[in-house]
């Protein structure tokens, strides 16, 4: 645990800076790095990690052999060569800590209807001392805050004494395809921290979540003869409620799993996007469906894709039109496992002493009923993966933001635990 003058420097430090941290994060929200959209950002972070001297590495998705991981998750709308990944690393002559991989996504989800937001969604406006915009929450309050943790260990004129990565990944929202990627560009240590905003919270645990699209056919008819067609959308709906059915078995199910037993309902469906029709006084010839669904950290993945299709198979045997006209599911996103960061380790005991010595309390876990990048730590390259990270609200809602006071404090915990995690050299 770093000594008490040791946290008082890295907290005159993380103050000293915080107002360059604002700005920022500030510049980080002004990018609308949506989905495929996410190079310029990537680029301007590219320098500003070389201004910073770490060794810059820019790759695409397309740089290595994602294919061919079983993990890799399907992606048919985005082009991976314009998928950009940063890796800014920072090597250690002669280590004497343990080595560390920071990580935060950049990709935000699409911002919505512009007009729902108070303040407008990339503008980063402050107010009563929150931030706003899309992504200042989720999750680029906390790639600023690994980012300034690095810095106070710099400005108190400090070096790690072990190996740092420091990566900023796409694909997070859709697929995890931007994390994978770095583990298989090569990049590895002795922990992984991903500072999604949890609000100070350690995520114990969190679900898989699989991306499906439903294709249904219609037979176009003039609507005043209705009876001799078939309404495309109107199927899709009945093969919606079949899987919200599905999801009340699955969620009567997870009642006995060790870990959201006491969650109600934390297998959620959605369908969140549906395209359809062509005319409003023609029966729709077709209508597709874009769903999530979760699953919970112990089902296969394969296993929970058969349910689903069996799910849908059997809704279109009992109506009339899809039983001779079956309906398609085809996964275009998201095929992955949930998580669990198993009590006990080392990396999250160091956090914990580091988030106590900030925040005066303990570490609270939490368990999620979302997915994120920790699971290719955790669960493949037998990498402790610990997602913890500052306070916001509006996740993928409009007027998302973060509370500033809590991103600095959580600044200061993450340099605290890199200071103990990797140990402090002076600087060079
Ligand atoms: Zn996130």
């Amino acid at each position: 645990m770093p000594d008490q003058a040791l946290l008082d420097r890295l907290r005159a430090a993380v103050t000293a800076n915080f107002a360059a941290e604002t700005g920022f994060l500030a510049e980080l929200v002004r990018f609308p790095s949506t989905r495929g959209n996410e190079a310029p950002l990537q680029d301007w972070l590219a320098r500003q990690f070389a201004a910073r001297g770490y060794e810059v590495d820019r790759f695409s998705l397309a740089d290595v052999p994602l294919a061919q991981h079983p993990k890799a998750s399907p992606m048919v709308e985005v082009d991976p060569a314009r998928s950009v990944q940063v890796v800014a690393t920072r090597r250690c002559p002669n280590p004497a800590g343990r080595s560390l991989i920071l990580q935060g996504h950049i990709d935000v989800v699409p911002e919505g209807p512009a007009e729902m937001w108070t303040h407008p969604p990339y503008a980063a406006v402050i107010r009563d001392g929150w931030m706003y915009g899309r992504g200042a929450h989720d999750m680029k309050s906390g790639v600023a805050a690994m980012v300034y943790a690095l810095d106070a260990l710099a400005s108190a004129g400090l070096a790690p004494a072990a190996d740092i990565h420091l990566q900023t990944v796409t694909e997070e929202e859709s697929t995890g395809n931007g994390a994978l990627a770095t583990l298989l560009r090569g990049y590895r240590a002795e922990a992984a921290l991903i500072p999604e905003p949890t609000g100070g919270t350690i995520t114990r645990a969190h679900t898989g979540t699989l991306w499906f699209r439903i294709r249904v056919a219609g037979v176009p008819v003039h609507v005043a003869v209705a009876q001799t067609g078939s309404n495309a959308i109107l199927s899709a709906f009945h093969l919606i409620q079949a899987l919200q059915d599905h999801t009340r078995q699955i969620n009567e199910a997870a009642r006995q799993d060790p870990w959201y037993k006491d969650i109600d309902s934390p297998l959620k469906f959605n369908p969140g996007i549906i395209r359809g029709g062509d005319w409003a006084s023609s029966t729709p010839a077709w209508c597709e469906v874009d769903c999530r669904i979760g699953l919970l950290p112990g089902t296969e993945v394969a296993d929970a894709q058969a349910a689903v299709e069996r799910a849908v198979a059997a809704a279109a045997r009992g109506n009339a039109f899809l039983a001779n006209n079956p309906p398609s599911v085809t996964w275009h996103g998201f095929l992955a496992d949930g998580y669990v960061l198993e009590p006990g380790s080392e990396a999250e005991a160091v956090l914990a002493r580091a988030h106590a010595q900030v925040f005066g309390a303990a570490m609270p876990a939490r368990i999620t009923t979302a997915v994120n990048d920790t699971r290719f730590y955790g669960r493949y390259f037998g990498i402790p993966g610990l997602c913890y990270g500052p306070r916001g609200e509006g996740a993928h809602a409009f007027d998302e933001r973060t509370e500033l006071a809590h991103l600095q404090q959580t600044t200061l915990a993450i340099a605290a635990f890199i200071a103990d995690w990797c140990g402090v050299r002076p600087l060079a």
